[in-house]
């Protein structure tokens, strides 16, 4: 199977309770790409930088086997910039500064070997390039759609027009209250299924993730870390985990959705342990496959009671 990622490459400067670090490698593609890299092969990337984007941030890239053909690298432009400030309470954050840069006049080219994907993921980045993305491809078996908030204000139509064309969609509880005007995560996830996702998977930042489908209600806590010191592209590798895991299965019933799900809240909570790509650079898969294991024991309790 193979996978295809679109979305943002970025420059991050980041402050959290823990550290503060400035212009490291970031964005919603290249976190997916690297926790969806533990599961699939290939996974073709789709997005741009700048000629200011790290040589060794693309050399870890390739080392994960990420094909590269559909990066458009712009020669003298600068790479999309980030700038985010999270307070004690790690699950909300205020953006400093968006600054798109060469994402101003991005234009995708799928190239011709990307055309037949099976598995696609459209990572947070302007809806109208998702769409544009998905005008260039065959048909995939499922197209897995995340965005935030900035898209939500700022392209609410266009927004919603690419969300026709989603099989699931990812957001975080605040974005799917301002997707629906529904305060109820329940009913909110019921109203987005009538816009076009028949999937709806909501994060709760360290309260875990909610998997709504047309039969099922599943609900998966977040790995109780002691260390988090940086949750940026926290959701990305989630959704990165998530489709890697589809993309790896090729099954698409509820209950591997929900294996899916976990193996995302996994990649998620080895994100958030360092900053930036830190920690889903060292990992492995057996350490991957223990603490999908640990989800197992988090929730799981004797229904019988001793007498
Ligand atoms: P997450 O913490 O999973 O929501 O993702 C954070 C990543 O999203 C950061 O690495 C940012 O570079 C990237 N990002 C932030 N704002 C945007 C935006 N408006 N469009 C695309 N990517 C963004």
């Amino acid at each position: 199977m193979s996978l295809l990622v679109v979305g943002s490459l970025a420059l991050d400067t980041i402050e959290t309770p823990f550290g503060r670090v400035e212009n490291v490698p970031g964005g919603s593609a290249t976190y997916i790409s690297v926790a969806a890299s533990y599961f699939v092969k290939p996974v073709r990337l789709v997005g741009v930088v700048g000629s200011d984007f790290p040589k060794d941030a693309m050399e870890f890239l390739e080392s994960r086997e990420v094909d590269l053909e559909g990066l458009q690298v712009v020669s003298g432009g600068k790479t999309f910039r980030w700038g985010g400030r999270y307070h004690y309470d790690m699950n909300t954050r205020d953006t400093l500064f968006t600054d798109l840069n060469v994402f101003e006049h991005f234009d995708p080219v799928i190239p011709e070997s990307y055309r037949r994907t099976t598995y696609v993921c459209l990572g947070n980045i302007d809806p109208v390039l998702q769409k544009r993305v998905l005008e260039q491809i065959e048909k995939p078996r499922l197209v897995v759609g995340d965005t935030m908030n900035f898209w939500i204000k700022r392209r609410n139509a266009e927004l919603k027009a690419t969300m026709r064309l989603l099989d699931v969609l990812i957001v975080n509880d605040a974005e799917v209250r301002e997707l629906t005007n529904e305060p109820n995560l329940i009913k909110a996830a019921k109203s987005i299924m009538g816009m076009g996702p028949r999937v709806v998977i909501i994060k709760k930042g360290e309260h875990g993730a909610l998997l709504v489908t047309g039969n099922t209600i599943f609900s998966a806590p977040a790995y109780p870390l002691e260390n988090i010191n940086d949750p940026t592209g926290a959701g990305d590798a989630f959704a990165g985990g998530f489709i890697g895991w589809i993309a790896k299965t090729d099954d698409l019933s509820d209950d591997n959705l929900k294996r899916a799900v976990i193996h995302g809240s996994t990649l998620a909570s080895f994100c958030v342990e360092r900053f930036s790509l830190e920690r889903l650079k060292d990992l492995n898969y057996i350490e991957i496959l223990d603490r999908f294991r640990e989800f197992r024991e988090l929730s799981k309790f004797d229904e019988e009671i001793a007498v």
